[in-house]
């Protein structure tokens, strides 16, 4: 398996773990861009944002369910910025769908 994050999944590689279901895990970004940084990826591969379908996009309503508990239990309570890059014009480094949940500072009004 080549997928770094399929290997979160499954364990091989190690994570902070922030939240995880049977369908959905949510961990520390390893490089932080922000005090708190986290990122929510399905436990299914599914490589980017373009690779969301009919018959997979339950599980990116699911994440999307969480959230909000997510980001509550890291304490940004004051808001918090959800990003998903898609593509190499984004710098996409990971092709494995995956939303980062930045805050815990005030962010920059630019979002690119
Ligand atoms: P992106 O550039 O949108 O594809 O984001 C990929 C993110 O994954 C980057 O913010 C990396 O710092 C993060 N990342 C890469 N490897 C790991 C890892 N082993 N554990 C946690 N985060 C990682």
């Amino acid at each position: 398996m080549s997928c770094i994050f399929c290997m979160i999944v499954d364990g091989t590689i190690p994570s902070k773990k922030a939240y995880e279901d049977d369908e959905i895990l949510a961990f520390h970004d390893i490089n932080p861009q922000a005090p708190v940084h986290i990122l929510v990826i399905p436990k299914v591969h599914i490589p980017s944002v373009d690779g969301i379908t009919y018959e997979n996009s339950s599980v990116v309503a699911r994440i999307f369910e969480k959230i909000p508990a997510i980001a509550d239990a890291a304490g940004l309570t004051n808001g918090y910025r959800v990003i998903s890059n898609c593509g190499s014009d984004t710098c996409q480094s990971v092709p494995h769908l995956h939303f980062h949940i930045l805050g815990g500072r005030t962010l920059s009004e630019k979002m690119a």
